[in-house]
């Protein structure tokens, strides 16, 4: 299987180079040329299986420049039940609020406890090896741009790992403070975390910049260096992805929720779209995805776009009480547009255009038309998103974080206004104790808080009875090792710095 860009059909590469330069030349992302398709067979096997085995069966129909031997390796190291806490990394809890049953696909028992591990943990095993067939011998420099979670789970993927060093940049004011702890305590000697003066996407342009710039580039290439991405932009973030909404399937399926063949719809709250993608991709290979449910927070840019066809970044920018998805620019967006414009690299070239320069593009109605059946964009603000930790704790006793609060919220509108019974996968983003601030607000909002932010989660603990995960409970202790702060136009000299290049 090959990829191309969605910039420029002719740049065609392979699985493993597409993965270790994470970014195409000319801007545009990769894209595989063809999906595989799945039938009624390929699933019964599926279900037959656990999530180790769907993983190698979706990784082996992407990846076929890599051996099986080289494709079980990645698994088995990356979905540990140790590092997940259990034989399933992605479990379902089914719940219910108001008497609709919420089917609440947990993606967040990794390291990090938020989604990004079931990618993360995994992208340095699929680099390592990619670097090996196509630049051996080079260290791959990896810079990440983070809303919060990006970051950490990155950081703890490939902290230590050979050949590899990894340089972290968050706004300064856009994380919680758990995210920030949890970062700026990151160990490894291989890592570096710096905030920047400016928003996540201040942080995502400047990094795209760098990536781009010929003479850092060479700067790389003479120390036998070279750059590659941990962002969702990489290939290699997308593809584990689509794994667990095939996993989540077979689940359901095996728990007697649904009959092989039933159509099922997605919730996910989403920032820079591609968790969503990656459902959307398992439907291009014959998962029955009926609509795709798109939720965000008061950056709703992505739910007037579904609505509109018209992507208009010129808006307030809010920070909110779910800062992974305060995000204006949805970069995996992209890779949908050149999907729905049928493949069509300039047509696709000249939306981004227009987006780099204007901040705006209109698609045409023909993409408009799949976007309205296909897709629902709605959005929740902070308001609604307390409000709907707390319904589903006083009726079910289910304590979810704040992203996966903005999902469910958005999941209720669109049952009120369609009365659509399909069963809903909801994707549940992170551990509510990674925010646990605003999560306590929400469960008990007429006590007073508690002054740190490790009293916090021992109080939403003690009211709710739900297990602090480990990897949060021991961060308390570690020592602060990072406190750098820079501008956004002193990036790439902070990058060269802490390569020792400049
Ligand atoms: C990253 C993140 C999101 C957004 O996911 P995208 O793939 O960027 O759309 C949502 N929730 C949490 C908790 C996240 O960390």
């Amino acid at each position: 299987m090959l990829y191309n860009s969605t910039q420029n059909a002719k740049e065609v590469v392979s699985a493993a180079q597409a993965i270790a330069q994470g970014i195409s030349k000319d801007g545009g992302l990769f894209v595989p040329q063809e999906f595989p398709k799945y039938d009624e067979n390929t699933f019964k096997a599926l279900l037959k299986t656990d999530y180790k085995g769907r993983a190698k069966k979706v990784f082996s129909d992407f990846l076929s420049d890599f051996t099986e031997e080289e494709i079980n390796d990645c698994v088995e190291k990356a979905y540990t039940a140790q590092k997940f806490g259990g034989e399933n990394p992605a479990p379902i809890s089914y719940c219910n609020l108001d008497g609709t049953t919420l089917n609440i696909l947990e993606l967040w028992h990794g390291p990090t406890c938020a989604f990004k591990d079931m990618a993360l943990q995994i992208l340095p095993h699929l680099l390592t090896k990619s670097l090996k067939k196509k630049y051996d011998g080079k260290t791959a420099v990896i810079l990440v741009a983070t809303s919060g979670d990006t970051g950490k789970a990155a950081l703890e993927g490939f902290k230590d790992v050979d050949h590899t060093k990894i340089v972290v940049f968050y706004p300064v004011d856009g994380v919680s403070p758990m995210q920030k702890h949890q970062m700026n305590t990151q160990e490894g000697s291989n890592v570096r975390v710096c905030a920047i003066k400016g928003n996540f996407d201040d942080a995502q342009t400047g990094v795209k910049k760098i990536f781009t710039t010929p003479s850092v580039a060479e700067k790389l290439a003479e120390n036998n260096m070279l750059f590659s991405s941990a962002n969702s932009i990489n290939w290699g973030r997308l593809l584990p992805q689509i794994v667990y909404y095939i996993s989540a399937y077979c689940d359901l399926v095996n728990d007697g929720k649904i009959e092989l063949g039933d159509k099922i719809n997605v919730v996910v709250p989403t920032g820079n779209f591609g968790n969503i993608l990656a459902s959307y991709y398992a439907s291009l290979m014959g998962l029955p995805i009926n609509k795709f449910i798109c939720a965000s927070n008061s950056n709703n840019v992505l739910t007037d776009f579904i609505k509109t066809g018209v992507y208009d970044k010129n808006r307030n920018f809010y920070t909110t009480i779910s800062p992974s998805m305060d995000i204006l620019v949805s970069s995996n967006l992209e890779r949908l547009l050149y999907k729905l414009s049928g493949d069509n690299d300039e047509v696709t070239r000249g939306w981004m255009n227009a987006l780099k320069s204007e901040g705006k593009y209109e698609v045409s109605d023909n993409v408009k038309a799949v976007i309205n059946d296909r897709f629902y964009g709605g959005f929740c603000d902070d308001k609604n998103t307390e409000a709907t930790i707390h319904e589903l704790f006083e009726q079910d006793k289910y304590l979810c974080d704040t992203h996966t609060a903005v999902a469910i919220n958005v999941y209720k509108q669109y049952v009120e206004e369609t009365g659509d019974s399909t069963p809903s996968v909801i994707a549940s983003t992170a551990s509510p104790y990674k925010f646990s601030k605003a999560v306590l607000e929400a469960v008990e909002p007429n006590t007073a808080l508690p002054e740190t932010e490790f009293d916090m989660v021992e109080e939403l603990h003690k009211i709710s009875g739900v297990e602090v995960p480990a990897p949060l409970a021991s961060l308390k202790n570690k020592v602060v090792r990072f406190s750098d702060v820079t501008e956004v136009n002193a990036m790439e000299d902070y990058v060269l710095g802490a390569l020792g290049i400049e």
